[in-house]
């Protein structure tokens, strides 16, 4: 036992079947003997429906500046609250900037990859990407998100997913990116990758398109062991090798920060079967497992991971399982469980397992030195009903007399001005990238303005993005012809 008093740890029991599961996973660490006191705290519905904008009151914020761990149930945000999940909220409050989620065959849970060992971890960038959920409006029609990307954030991600696969004695590591078509975005945790990699010359590293990342796991999911993505592949993926391995009810998860990890089932909160005392509470419970380690009670966790194991292998079996025989109740579930504490899975050994060494974040403000940088045009983006041609002749009206040229309009992705594409659909948002005409000057601020009041004279623009370039590389995306 690792601590002589208590070891306090917050508790969110969650919405619909999350207070019956994690019920269950509480009644299990406790029958471990371990020394762990529950600060039972509410987030989700309940508390969106009492006018809590976060769906996280200021108590569970507290407990978990303190306790630093949470077990969490499932929460919801009902339709009209909101503008953020409470998971989001709580993800980003304690920026648990790294998501593991681990996922194996079970003894018993029948799949059609059954006999194949599967044993797949895929660690998924948790705060930044698409889920930073910075969105507009552009016109009436036309909607865009920001894909936020940092070198900081890609480093941190990497490091967890070598540091972890040290830590639990895995082999591989896979880093999944859509690289070959988001160069900058994507193409920033491929670089980041290549360049930690070779810091852990004992783990195999391998680069994989996204694409064919999910493909291969279709097809040949035993080549995976430990898969690092970013934020939206990873949650996709990781459904899909929960998927893999005999459904949700199985999947458990980690929220990994510097400050407080979150340990939780990657299930929702499944309306459907709530309140029936059906819901697996396995996904939970090996999250438990997860957490207990995390808190340096490994021997517990083992003990856990293995009754699991043993209570899997006696044939019992929960509602979402295949097979005919009776299915057991949530508590019945947990019960077998409980009853198998201390005993060993005859088909899998405890893992040899070290702490996972986080890597720190950083209370600076996180940059890359550039030598030189030069700002070589900008991107307005307009609001117009014109042709490409007639908006064309606007524009290059717009930069006559002044240093700057219209070097094309795009629609959608697709150059539309001067070399016109006549079979694209046309929005009503169109992207004009102008140049300075010395491509060695660097465009001013003044000369900017200048630009965007000549064109708001007679256009509506919405939104301005430069163009920089730094060391002498194009720091922005190419146009598509
Ligand atoms: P879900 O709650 O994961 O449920 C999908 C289906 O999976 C259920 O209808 C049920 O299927 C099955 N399932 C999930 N967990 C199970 C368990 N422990 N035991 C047995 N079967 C289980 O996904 P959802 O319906 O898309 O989401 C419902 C709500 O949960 C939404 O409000 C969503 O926002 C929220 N959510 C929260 C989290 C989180 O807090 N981390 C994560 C995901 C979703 P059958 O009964 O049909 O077999």
């Amino acid at each position: 036992m690792l601590f002589d008093r208590k070891r306090e740890i917050t508790v969110i029991p969650g919405d619909r079947i999350g207070p019956e599961v994690v019920a269950a996973a509480l009644k299990v660490i406790e029958a471990t003997g371990i020394n762990i006191e529950a600060d039972v705290q509410q987030a989700g519905a309940s508390c969106f429906e009492k006018g809590i904008e976060s769906g996280v009151p200021r108590e569970t914020i507290e407990s978990i500046e303190r306790t630093k761990v949470v077990l969490k149930g499932p929460l919801e945000t009902p339709i009209g609250y909101g503008n953020k999940s409470a998971n989001v909220t709580l993800r980003t409050l304690f920026e648990t900037f790294g998501n593991l989620r681990p996922v194996r065959e079970l003894p018993g849970v029948h799949t059609p990859f059954t006999g194949r060992n599967l044993d797949i971890v895929i660690v998924r960038e948790n705060v930044e990407d698409l889920y930073t959920g910075i969105e507009y409006m552009q016109t009436p029609g036309v909607a865009q998100a920001l894909k936020v990307i940092s070198r900081a954030g890609c480093e941190m991600i990497v490091e967890l997913a070598f540091e972890f696969a040290v830590a639990a004695r895995r082999q591989r590591v896979h880093c999944a990116t859509k690289a070959n078509i988001m160069k900058l975005t994507e193409g920033m945790l491929q670089h980041t990758f290549e360049e930690i990699a070779p810091r852990y010359p004992q783990i195999e590293a391998k680069h994989i398109l996204i694409d064919n990342c999910a493909h291969q796991l279709a097809m040949r999911p035993e080549q995976f062991d430990v898969i690092v993505t970013t934020n939206m592949n990873g949650d996709i993926l990781s459904d899909l090798t929960s998927g893999l391995t005999g459904g949700l009810g199985f999947a458990p998860s980690a929220n990994i920060g510097n400050d407080a990890a979150i340990f939780e089932a990657v299930h929702g909160s499944a309306p459907d079967i709530a309140g029936k005392n059906v819901a697996n509470p396995t996904a939970i419970i090996l999250s438990a497992a997860m957490m207990l380690r995390h808190i340096g009670e490994g021997e517990a966790a083992d003990d856990i991971e293995q009754a699991v194991l043993v209570t899997l292998e006696s044939g019992i079996r929960s509602g979402d399982m295949a097979g005919t025989g009776k299915a057991s109740s949530t508590t019945e579930f947990a019960d077998a469980i409980i009853s198998n504490l201390g005993k060993d899975s005859a088909t899998r050994g405890t893992r040899d397992f070290r702490a996972v060494r986080i890597p720190e974040s950083r209370t600076e403000v996180a940059t890359v030195p550039v030598y030189r940088r030069i700002v070589t045009g900008v991107d307005v983006f307009i609001e117009s009903t014109l042709s490409p041609a007639e908006l064309g002749a606007a524009m290059t009206e717009v930069c006559e007399g002044t240093s700057i040229t219209l070097h094309m309009i795009g629609n959608r992705g697709n150059v539309v001005f001067p070399a016109e594409n006549t079979t694209v659909t046309l929005v009503d948002q169109y992207r004009c990238r102008f140049m300075k005409k010395a491509r060695s000057d660097t465009l001013t601020n003044a000369e900017i303005l200048a630009l965007l009041t000549r064109i708001g004279e007679a256009h509506t623009w919405m939104h301005v993005e430069k163009l920089q370039q730094f060391d002498g590389e194009d720091a922005f995306s190419r146009t598509r012809k």
